[in-house]
């Protein structure tokens, strides 16, 4: 037997177990010789992240089932997972969103179980700080541990809503305001009354939906300057437009092109004909040219190309036409306490006067947003204290290359810093959907894994141990620290 030591097998830290860091992990498994993984969440469960971690039977997913599959080579995986759970809906039906969730937890299993030994570690624990050790990273857990790993990715989600403007600090405090729809808790109003919703997208139709549900004594005012709803998809089709718009038209080209082929197809069509090419065209616009576009033709493009499930849609106009729920334009300018209520100054919009609505809850559905230097995150400001994050261009979210690997504040790419997921919007635009994030992370996950072999190019060791039993979904950290369930 020779005396020279076995190579080390590199770690990677994968930071948030949502949909990006599930798939992430499962495609850095999926590499033969590739690293081990530290999946690490703060939330109960892993893999439901904030869009599937609902239990509410109306939240729908807002894309089609046959296109919701995990894995890009795999189209039909959802579908017949769906049959498989004796849910043959089939492939044009949009799916409750906690069943997706359900899916995403069994392809997590399923990988914990084929797994060669060592190679999957679940954490339940938040991560709060980041700094550099050596050639890797060291992690600071909220639970009090230091974790060392090769490498790192962010894969975090949204940061969450900021506050409205005009909230006072005590309407703030108050517990009839929901800061975050997500993680409040929306039960607590009292009976009857009315709720203001800030926001009238997508956001605002789940609380809506939520709330009419469970509290049908409210009525329900949403309030956003443009009062815009999301538009719906269609009971079935109509197919993608294959049209290619080039690589650099300008973002007044863009639309005007995409208006005139609207008028001889669905608008829906011509849309998502686009969309296989929008990261391209989103890279090869200048700065300028990418604020331009979100300036004019970002509200636009959102309520068309987020699309309801037509059964969503109907719900929401049911509520219209009932006189539950009042979407209106206008711009609130104060919310404040008043007594056992808050009172929120607005002014319709084109109207000249002021209103003052007394409501018994108001939530934020204002919808995530990226502004770093105004995330409450703590793992955010160590990173930004330490200049080794920065916003992108446009402000929506961390700065990243084309490899998704993190820029610091003096401009170079970190080699083993990776983010993934929607807050790489500033790179990509269009990375907020499964059908993208999957790509993006299949990539990452095969980029990352070739450079940490090429550092480290050697055979792996055998395995020696089994990997801790994993009984997902997972409810708390209680096992062992994590080193010693590796060979
Ligand atoms: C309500 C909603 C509905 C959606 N519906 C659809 C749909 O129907 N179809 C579609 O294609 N897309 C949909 N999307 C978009 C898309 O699926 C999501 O954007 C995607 O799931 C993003 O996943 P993520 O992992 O990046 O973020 P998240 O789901 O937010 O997950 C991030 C995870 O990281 C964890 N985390 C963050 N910081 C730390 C830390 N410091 N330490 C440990 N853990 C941390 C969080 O707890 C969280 O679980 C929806 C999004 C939302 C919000």
């Amino acid at each position: 037997m020779s005396g020279r030591p076995l190579p080390r097998r590199p770690t990677v830290a994968v930071i948030g177990a949502g949909f990006s860091g599930l798939m992430t992990a499962l495609s850095l498994l999926e590499q033969p010789d590739g690293p081990r993984v530290r999946l690490i969440e703060r939330r109960k469960a892993f893999g439901r992240g904030a869009a599937y971690s609902t239990t509410f039977k109306d939240h729908l997913l807002n894309v089609r089932a046959s296109n919701m599959s995990a894995f890009p080579d795999q189209p039909d995986h959802f579908v017949n997972w769906l049959a498989t759970e004796g849910e043959g809906t089939g492939p044009t039906a949009f799916a409750q969103r906690s069943r997706y969730g359900a899916y995403l937890q069994a392809m997590l299993a399923r990988a914990a179980e084929r797994s060669e030994a060592g190679r999957l570690l679940l954490e339940a624990d938040g991560v709060v700080g980041l700094a550099p050790q050596g050639a890797g990273w060291r992690l600071t857990c909220a639970m009090g541990r230091d974790l060392d790993v090769d490498a790192v990715v962010l894969a975090i989600g949204n940061f969450p809503p900021h506050q409205p403007a005009g909230l006072t600090d005590a309407a703030a405090k108050s517990p009839r305001f929901a800061a975050d729809p997500w993680s409040s808790d929306l039960s607590a109003a009292p009976d009857g009354g009315q709720a203001v919703l800030i926001g009238t997208g997508m956001t605002m139709v789940d609380v809506a939906l939520r709330l009419a549900a469970e509290r049908p004594d409210l009525k329900l005012l949403a309030v956003s300057r443009r009062g815009l709803l999301p538009h719906r998809h269609l009971e079935s089709g109509p197919a993608p437009l294959s049209w290619d718009p080039g690589r650099r038209p300008t973002a007044r080209r863009l639309i005007r092109q995409m208006r005139f082929l609207a008028r001889s197809a669905d608008w829906r069509s011509v849309i998502d004909g686009v969309r296989p090419h929008v990261q391209a065209i989103w890279r090869g616009w200048t700065a300028d040219e990418r604020s331009r576009f979100l300036r004019h033709a970002r509200p636009w493009w959102d309520i068309h190309r987020h699309r309801l499930a037509p059964g969503v849609a109907a719900q929401i106009d049911d509520l219209i036409r009932s006189g539950v729920l009042t979407v209106r334009a206008g711009r609130i300018s104060r919310i404040a306490e008043d007594g056992d209520a808050l009172s929120v100054d607005w002014r319709p919009k084109r109207e000249p006067e002021m209103q003052t609505t007394a409501a018994c809850l108001v939530v934020n559905c204002t919808g995530p947003t990226g502004q770093l230097a105004r995330s409450p995150d703590p793992l955010i400001a160590d990173l930004a204290r330490q200049q080794l994050i920065r916003p992108d261009q446009q402000d929506l979210g961390l700065d990243v290359d084309a490899l998704g690997r993190l820029i610091a504040a003096d401009g170079s790419p970190s080699p083993t810093l990776y983010s993934i997921g929607p807050v790489t919007r500033g790179a990509f635009w269009e990375i907020t959907s499964v059908p993208d994030i999957r790509v993006q992370a299949a990539a990452l996950a095969r980029q990352l894994s070739a450079q940490l072999r090429e550092r480290n190019a050697a055979p792996w060791p055998v395995r020696v141990a089994a990997v801790p039993d994993l009984d997902l979904p997972l409810e708390s950290h209680d096992r062992p620290p994590a080193q010693e369930a590796w060979i």
